[in-house]
C-alpha cells in the first residue's frame, strides 16, 4: 500500500521533473465530464498524473465526516458509506464523476435545494500548489480564500489532493413523488413551498415540454413494496412522466440518471436490451473524447447547465421556448449557502435570490451549436444568471470578470501559480477550451 503521503510526495517530484515547456493539465483514471470540444487545447498539454489518489481515508461514523483523495469517484463513495448508513451531503448523480472534480468543476443534484454544491459540504481541503507545496485549506485557517476559490476555478489554482467532507444518516431507500403541474407558475409555487419548509430528503424535476411540468419529491424510507432500478431497459427521466411514485434502492436512487440525464442511448427499446447494459454516460463521454475531432459538430449534443435566479425563472423560460424550444430540461433547485467569493462583488451586489434553478439542457443536437451556446450566454448575463463553465463559453474577458471575481481568483493564483503553469481560468474555459491561443486573439489588435 503506497500511503497518502508518498502519494503526494510522488505528485511533487514528477511536477518538478516537468519542463513546463506547455501548461499542465492533470490525468486521472475516469473520464472528465467537461463537455468534450474538438480543438480543446488540453488534449495537447503535459499531463501530470493524479490517478492513483483515489482511496478513501476515513469514515468517521461518530462526528460524520469522511477523508478521501480526489479520485475517488461518487460510485465508490456510496457504496463505501451506505454500509454504515451514512452518505455525502451532496452526490453527483453520475457514477463516475469524482469528488475532486464536483469541487474544481461542478455539482448539482437532488439534495442541492438544501445543501448547495459538494464544495459547499466540505470542511478542508489540501491543496499542492505550482510550486509544489501543500497547503492545508479550511473556511477559517489562513488560506480560507483558497479554499473558496478552488470550487470552480477547474484546476487551474493547484491540485486538491485530499477532501474533508461531511455525511449524512442515510436509509436503504428513497420513495420519489411525482407532482405534475401543466403551468410554470404553479411549477414554482410548488418548488417555492418545499425550498421554504425544508420537508423533502430531495428534490428535483423535469420540465418535459411547456405544459407538463413534474416535480420529484424524493424521501429516504426503510422499507419499499417493490424498487426499480434503471440501469438497463428502463429510462429514468421518461418515467417520471408516466409513474405517480416509485421506489429505489438507496444508491441505484443517485445513479438514477448514470444513462444520460435527459439523452439516454440507444434511444429504441430492442437496441437497450441488446445494449442498454454497456453503456452510460461514462461510456458515451469516453467515445466522443476519442473520437472529437471526426465526429460531426451538429452530433455533438448541446450540453448547458444554466443557473437562473428563482425570480427571473418566467422571463427566461418564456424566451428560451420562443428561441431554443428544446425540452425536456432538467430542473434543479439549487439553495446559494454562501455568498461565494469567486462571483464578482458586482455580480453579488444585484443578486437577490437565495434560490437558483439549475436548468440543465442535455443532448440538443442542431446544425448550429454554437449559435445555442451563444445565445443561452447571453441571455444568462441579461437576466443575470451563471452558467457552469464545462461547455462551450464565448464570455469575451471583460464579461467574463463581471461574474467570476478577478480579484480574488489573482490574489490566489498569485500564491499558488505564480508563473501560471495550470493556465488562467478565463483562458482555460473560454479561449484553449475553443482551441484558441492568446497570440491568435491579439492578432487583431496588431493589424
Ligand atoms: C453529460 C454530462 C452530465 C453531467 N451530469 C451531471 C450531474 O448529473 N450532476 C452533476 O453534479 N454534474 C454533472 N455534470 C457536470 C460534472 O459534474 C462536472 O463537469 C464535474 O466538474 C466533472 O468532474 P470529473 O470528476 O469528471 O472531473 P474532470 O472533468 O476530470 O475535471 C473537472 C475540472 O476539474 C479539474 N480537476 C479535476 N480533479 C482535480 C483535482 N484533484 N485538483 C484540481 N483540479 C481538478 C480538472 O482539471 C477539470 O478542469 C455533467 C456533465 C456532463 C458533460
Amino acid at each position: 500500500m503506497v500511503s497518502h503521503e508518498e502519494k503526494v510526495s510522488r505528485i511533487i517530484s514528477q511536477f518538478k521533473k516537468n519542463k513546463h515547456t506547455s501548461p499542465i493539465s492533470l490525468e486521472k483514471k475516469t473520464v472528465s465530464h467537461l463537455v468534450p470540444k474538438a480543438k480543446d487545447k488540453k488534449y495537447a498539454e503535459e499531463k501530470l498524473d493524479i490517478g492513483d489518489l483515489d482511496e478513501i481515508l476515513l469514515i468517521d461514523k461518530e462526528n460524520l465526516i469522511c477523508i478521501a483523495e480526489p479520485g475517488v469517484t461518487f460510485e465508490k463513495l456510496v457504496a463505501a458509506t451506505i454500509k454504515h448508513d451514512l452518505v455525502p451531503a451532496e452526490v453527483s448523480e453520475l457514477k463516475t464523476i469524482t469528488i475532486g472534480g464536483a469541487v474544481a468543476g461542478c455539482s448539482i443534484e437532488s439534495m442541492s435545494y438544501k445543501y448547495g454544491g459538494f464544495h459547499d459540504n466540505c470542511l478542508e481541503y489540501e491543496v499542492v500548489t505550482a510550486k509544489g507545496e501543500v497547503l492545508v485549506c479550511t473556511p477559517e485557517n489562513e488560506n480560507k480564500l483558497i479554499f473558496q476559490m478552488v470550487h470552480g476555478t477547474f484546476g487551474t489554482l493547484g491540485i486538491i489532493t485530499l477532501l474533508k467532507f461531511r455525511l449524512m444518516p442515510a436509509k436503504k431507500y428513497v420513495k420519489i413523488t411525482y407532482h405534475k403541474y401543466s403551468t410554470l407558475k404553479d411549477y414554482k409555487v410548488a418548488i417555492w413551498a418545499h425550498y421554504k419548509s425544508q420537508d423533502l430528503d430531495f428534490m428535483d424535476g423535469i420540465i418535459h415540454s411547456p405544459g407538463k411540468y413534474v416535480l420529484s419529491a424524493g424521501e429516504f424510507v426503510d422499507e419499499a413494496p417493490y424498487t426499480h432500478n434503471y440501469d438497463w431497459t428502463r429510462i429514468y427521466f421518461a418515467s417520471t412522466a408516466k409513474r405517480k411514485e416509485d421506489y429505489l434502492k438507496t444508491p441505484d436512487y443517485y445513479f438514477r440518471y448514470n444513462k444520460g440525464v435527459t439523452n439516454v442511448h440507444p434511444q429504441s427499446f430492442i437496441l437497450r436490451i441488446l445494449f442498454g447494459r454497456l453503456t452510460s454516460s461514462n461510456s458515451a463521454l469516453r467515445f466522443a473524447n476519442i473520437f472529437r475531432r471526426i465526429i460531426p459538430k451538429q452530433a455533438m449534443p448541446v450540453t448547458v447547465d444554466t443557473f437562473i435566479p428563482f425570480s427571473k425563472m418566467d422571463e427566461f423560460m418564456e424566451w428560451y421556448e420562443k428561441e431554443v424550444d428544446q425540452f425536456p430540461l432538467w430542473c434543479v433547485p439549487y439553495k446559494v449557502v454562501h455568498r461565494y467569493e469567486w462571483i464578482s462583488d458586482e455580480f453579488l451586489s444585484k443578486l437577490r435570490d437565495e434560490l437558483f434553478l439549475d436548468i440543465a439542457l442535455y443532448g440538443m443536437r442542431r446544425k448550429n451549436p454554437e449559435y445555442y451556446y451563444g445565445i443561452i450566454e447571453k441571455k444568462l448575463m441579461e437576466i443575470g444568471a451563471i452558467k457552469t463553465l464545462i461547455s462551450t463559453n464565448f464570455y469575451t474577458e471583460e464579461e467574463f470578470w463581471t461574474v467570476w471575481n478577478k480579484e480574488n481568483y489573482i490574489t490566489v493564483k498569485n500564491r499558488t501559480d505564480p508563473d501560471n503553469i495550470f493556465r488562467e481560468l478565463y483562458d482555460r474555459t473560454c479561449r484553449a477550451a475553443r482551441g484558441l491561443s492568446l497570440i491568435f486573439l491579439l492578432m487583431p489588435l496588431y493589424l
